[in-house]
């Protein structure tokens, strides 16, 4: 069995899954979820998804008995290719710095690769999603913040920071009420910071004097709001431009758009497809912009694609000699 994990400032989800070939890896157990201990630092997180994976196995007879031979993890922060947190959010004390391929191997005793959550979700649009036969994906992700996968037919573009794919934080030229806004990131002018959805939230609150969360916001828009579908629209122009940017110099052939932004509605990513169209250059302007697929599964199927490539690797390279 492999084990797919998702690691998030609120939530650890974790899943079997098995199949005979990469491709057709499938959900064999149902989703455990437990809270993330986010205030009790890195051991205590794996202490949970230990937890999480005993009882993963115990849901069957059948998985109970079998060992898990590898395990695949999508988590909140940057992660370096030793599989340690480089920096993160404040959503988890102590994450950053943190060696968490290392202590999860040991406290697992089985292989484990770590890689962002979004870069785990691109990995599950290109394999088994919105990008399925696409011969390599941009992904972007707009919520909380605005994150991004690169996959192409080899695999995942993790970067050598493990920053690859991150469109949110491309400079845009903004109009000047907002392009002195300050990104998370430290930076001005960056999408993330005015096509998030605190980065909605705060324009609305800018413009209309009172704050709504980005529901209610949404909600007022359906509702004919003008104010607030404007703010909407504007933030999938912007998210647009980014994308027409990355894929100058990517040229891939689809842009996979999801994150619970994306989710409010087809008009958002009518909006995104609009938008990079009339700013791409000719060639990367044909490139297929669309909705993703997977839903709040994709960081947690693409990471047990990856833990399913670890056992595929380990088998290509025996470590006994051939006699
Ligand atoms: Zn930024």
């Amino acid at each position: 069995m492999i084990i797919g994990d998702d690691i998030g400032g609120t939530k650890i989800a974790v899943a079997g899954f098995a199949g005979d070939e990469r491709d057709r890896l499938t959900r064999i157990t149902e989703v455990r979820t437990l809270p993330t201990p986010s205030r009790a630092g890195g051991p205590a997180v794996v202490s949970v998804v230990v937890q999480a994976v005993r009882e993963v196995r115990g849901l069957s007879s059948v998985v109970s008995v079998e060992a898990v031979e590898a395990v695949g993890v999508g988590t909140a922060g940057v992660v370096d290719p030793g599989g340690s947190i480089t920096s993160a959010t404040d959503a988890i004390s102590g994450w950053v710095g943190f060696a968490l391929r290392e202590a999860l191997a040991d406290a697992l005793e089985a292989p484990v690769a770590v890689v962002n959550d979004v870069h785990a979700a691109g990995i599950a649009e290109a394999e088994q999603g919105a990008g399925r036969g696409a011969g390599g994906i941009l992904m972007v992700a707009v919520g909380t913040g605005v994150g991004g996968a690169v996959v192409l037919p080899d695999g995942l573009r993790r970067g050598v920071t493990g920053t690859a794919g991150s469109v949110g934080h491309m400079e845009l030229s903004l109009p000047p009420q907002l392009a002195e806004r300050r990104c998370p990131c430290g930076g001005v002018g960056h999408v993330e910071a005015v096509a998030s959805g605190p980065g909605l939230e705060q324009t609305y609150l800018e413009e209309s004097g009172g704050f709504l969360p980005l529901r209610e916001v949404h909600a007022a828009a359906t509702r004919g709001d003008a104010l607030a579908e404007r703010i909407i629209l504007d933030g999938a122009r912007y998210l647009g431009r980014a994308l027409a940017n990355a894929n100058a110099a990517l040229d891939v052939g689809t842009i996979v758009v999801g994150g619970g932004v994306a989710e409010v509605g087809e008009s958002y990513v009518a909006e995104v497809r609009r938008s990079y169209r009339e700013a791409a250059m000719p060639g990367p302007s044909r490139a297929h912009v669309v909705p993703a697929e997977l839903g709040i599964d994709a960081a947690l199927t693409g990471a047990a694609l990856l833990g399913a490539a670890l056992v595929e690797r380990s088998r290509e390279t025996p470590t006994q000699p051939p006699a």
